[in-house]
């Protein structure tokens, strides 16, 4: 755990008292009828979250990676859904902020950082996921813009998000594809449809939609940076963050099934003896607790590197692969020291159990991060 000074002190302590209040009391029932959470995001943004990493200078928080990384761990602690509606929302203010144009700024990163714009990112494709390249949506040039047409799958924010980057191709025929895919700042309007809200195995409460494109407009001025070809790397620098951002909701997913756990381990007896008192599930309790301590360390100690304005996707990919994968393991412990009634819809372990997967797939794979790490560690380990 991070050494904190005394206003993250304050922040962590004024979301976790927003989450002990206003989250837990609802989370599991809003998540069961798969309800979007309108008055808990209300909240958030009266609490100025939609605004975290967005500069002050900009009418946001201006706060670290770490910072942000401690919200998010307390928010996924409540219920992981409600990180949703900011977790693509501030990936896209990065974008922004670091790519956008002067002018893209100012129109954008205030709006955003209040909350009254809700942001999305628009990257994925039903068959461009790890492999974006793939992606088909194309950006046609006409006068005074482009022209957008094609599909994307899974866009987190889809319904209730109004402001969105997209990647879509400028060249089709680039080689190597990469470098034919621009990114736009998006508004809907005429010819941005949602086509459905996915039913999904959980995060649910949250939206994540298909969308289509017939012909819609984005005017020249909303190409990001105002430059063509670059939208590949503007994206991917973009998802550095969302790796700490995914890490982090592992850290307090797991956090929240433990804590769960550990609290019923000491209550619930049997063979006359609480089960915390059993061995079996004193090593099911120190493994868990283990492995928090281990996915904590390594994502404070990535968005620390972040903040020292270090390189750190190595560090950010290990504390995704071990964080996500311990919210997971942790979850499914959970379930086991709660016996069957763990299974059932009564305790809140049956959510973290559907809702940890996602972390395993969503911000770039698993599978994917050890790609990433091994590249990074064959950098760092060059034959002498
Ligand atoms: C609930 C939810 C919300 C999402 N929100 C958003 C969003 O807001 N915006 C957005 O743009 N996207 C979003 N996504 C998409 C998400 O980023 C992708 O699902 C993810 O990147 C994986 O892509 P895929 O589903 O196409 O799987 P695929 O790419 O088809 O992968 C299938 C399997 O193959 C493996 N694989 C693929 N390539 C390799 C390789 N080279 N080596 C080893 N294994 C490999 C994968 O790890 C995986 O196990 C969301 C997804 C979900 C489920």
């Amino acid at each position: 755990m991070p050494t904190l000074d005394k206003t993250q002190e304050l922040i962590v302590a004024s979301v976790r008292e927003f989450v002990a209040r206003h989250v837990l009391p609802v989370a599991s029932e809003l998540e069961h009828r798969n309800e979007y959470p309108h008055e808990i995001v209300t909240h958030m943004r009266e609490l100025g979250l939609f605004g975290c990493n967005v500069p002050e200078s900009y009418g946001g928080l201006g706060l670290s990676y770490t910072t942000f990384a401690l919200i998010i761990e307390e928010l996924s602690r409540g219920w992981m859904s409600l990180v949703g509606p900011i977790g693509t929302h501030s990936v896209i203010c990065d974008i922004i902020h670091r790519f956008g144009t002067a002018a893209q700024r100012q129109k954008f990163l205030p709006a955003l950082a209040s909350g009254e714009r809700r942001g999305g990112l628009a990257l994925s494709e039903a068959d461009a996921g790890t492999d974006v390249q793939r992606l088909t949506t194309t950006a046609t040039r006409v006068a005074d813009g482009y022209l957008i047409n094609g599909a994307k799958m899974w866009i987190t924010n889809g319904r209730y998000g109004d402001t969105f980057v997209l990647a879509a191709k400028t060249d089709a025929k680039a080689d190597p594809p990469y470098q034919g895919i621009s990114a736009f700042v998006v508004e809907k309007g005429p010819g941005f449809h949602v086509a459905r809200d996915i039913d999904k195995l959980g995060y649910k409460g949250v939206e994540t939609c298909e969308l289509y494109f017939e012909n819609f407009f984005v005017p020249t001025e909303n190409l990001l940076g105002g430059v063509a070809g670059e939208g590949f790397k503007q994206v991917m620098t973009g998802l550095e963050s969302e790796r700490l951002n995914v890490a982090a909701r592992g850290v307090g997913l797991a956090r929240a099934a433990f804590e769960d756990a550990i609290q019923y381990a000491q209550q619930r007896h049997t063979f006359g003896k609480p089960i915390s008192q059993h061995q079996t599930i004193q090593i099911m309790l120190a493994e868990m607790g283990t492995k928090i301590e281990a996915a904590r360390l390594l994502t404070y100690s990535a968005a620390e590197k972040k903040d020292r304005g270090e390189r750190c996707d190595l560090e950010c990919g290990m504390a995704k692969l071990f964080a996500t994968e311990t919210a997971q393991e942790v979850a499914w412990q959970a379930m086991r020291i709660y016996g069957g009634a763990g299974y059932t819809k009564d305790n809140r372990i049956e959510r973290y159990y559907r809702d940890a997967p996602l972390l395993v797939i969503g911000g770039g794979t698993n599978e994917l991060q050890r790609l990433i790490i091994a590249k990074g560690l064959l950098a760092k380990y060059p034959v002498k």
